[in-house]
């Protein structure tokens, strides 16, 4: 292989939105033949927006539920905390000081109250339990809990939006004889739905990051040439492990760090770009 020929394909790569780390991972595109998406962020815009608020106890109301969610993420950097922030700043809700703030990844925050008070806030059945009945969600939308002492206090509906090349994006993927799978730490349902709206037939949902590296794990060792493409902290175990990885340029640092290449423009059908380049490039050298 020619370097100089590789260079130059990298250099086309930057014209399409691509920032390619080095020119291995330009020579390993040419082979990718599966690609796993993450969906938060990837597949969807990754700007979740809050559609409703249920309080599950007593004396409490939607406002409180909110400015402790709130005050509970601002140390977070996930999609659904931005949301929650903005949605409690448009309501002028004054943020809280907590202490003892931790992630639990995969699953949410927990942090203390300025009256002493430890909450949840997170994935449901790890926030808390409840008798009350919790409001079904529609399928496009997350629900996120908020507990004390295992007690469910209350849930929060979010719904983010697929980006709007995705479909296309893995239509032309589809049709280069990439098998496209979608991993995501959300829940099945909501995870089914992006699919459906996309084209996705398989799907992993409800996966922890240790379990994301798990599944490329498994897909290499069947002797899949794997890439994948994610957003988020979460992502950072699998990108690395990934014979390529694409990382959204809106993502955090920590998954722009793991990657191979940077999507400049967030627009998944760079990847499809790559390959084309890749092959292209590939063949010319030989
Ligand atoms: P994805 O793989 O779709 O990017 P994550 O692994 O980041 O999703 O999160 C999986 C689930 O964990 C979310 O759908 C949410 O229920 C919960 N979660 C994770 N982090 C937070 C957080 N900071 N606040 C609330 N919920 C969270
Ligand atoms: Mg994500």
């Amino acid at each position: 292989a020619t370097p100089s020929a590789v260079m130059v394909g990298v250099g086309r790569g930057a014209h399409l939105g691509l920032l390619f780390r080095n020119a291995a991972a330009l020579e390993h595109a040419a082979h990718l033949d599966t690609l796993v998406l993450d969906k938060t962020g990837t597949l969807t815009e990754g700007k979740p927006g809050v559609r409703s608020v249920h309080v599950l106890a007593g004396q409490l109301d939607e406002n409180t539920l909110l400015q402790w969610a709130a005050s509970l993420e601002a140390g977070s950097e996930h999609p659904l905390a931005r949301a929650l922030l903005s949605e409690a700043a448009q309501r002028q809700l004054a943020l809280l000081p907590v202490t003892g703030f931790a992630v639990t990844a995969g699953q949410g925050v927990t942090a203390t109250l300025p009256d002493g008070t430890t909450l949840r806030v997170g994935r449901v059945d790890w926030a808390g339990d409840t008798d009350a009945t919790i409001p079904p969600a529609r399928q496009d939308e997350t629900l996120i809990g908020i507990g004390r002492d295992q007690q469910l206090l209350g849930v929060v509906a979010l719904a983010d939006t697929v980006r709007q090349t995705s479909s296309a994006a893995v239509a032309a993927l589809q049709a280069q004889g990439i098998d496209v799978i979608m991993l995501t730490g959300d829940n099945q349902s909501t995870a089914q739905w992006v699919a459906q709206a996309t084209g996705i037939k398989t799907v992993h949902a409800e996966v922890l990051p240790a379990g994301k590296a798990d599944v490329i794990r498994a897909l290499a060792a069947s002797n899949k040439h794997v890439a994948m493409v994610g957003d988020g902290v979460n992502d950072a175990p699998a990108l690395a492990l990934a014979e390529v990885s694409f990382a959204m340029g809106a993502g955090s640092n920590v998954a722009i760090e793991a990657a191979d290449v940077t999507l400049m423009r967030n627009d998944l059908m760079a990847v499809s770009h790559a390959v084309a380049l890749a092959r292209a490039t590939l063949r010319k050298i030989r």
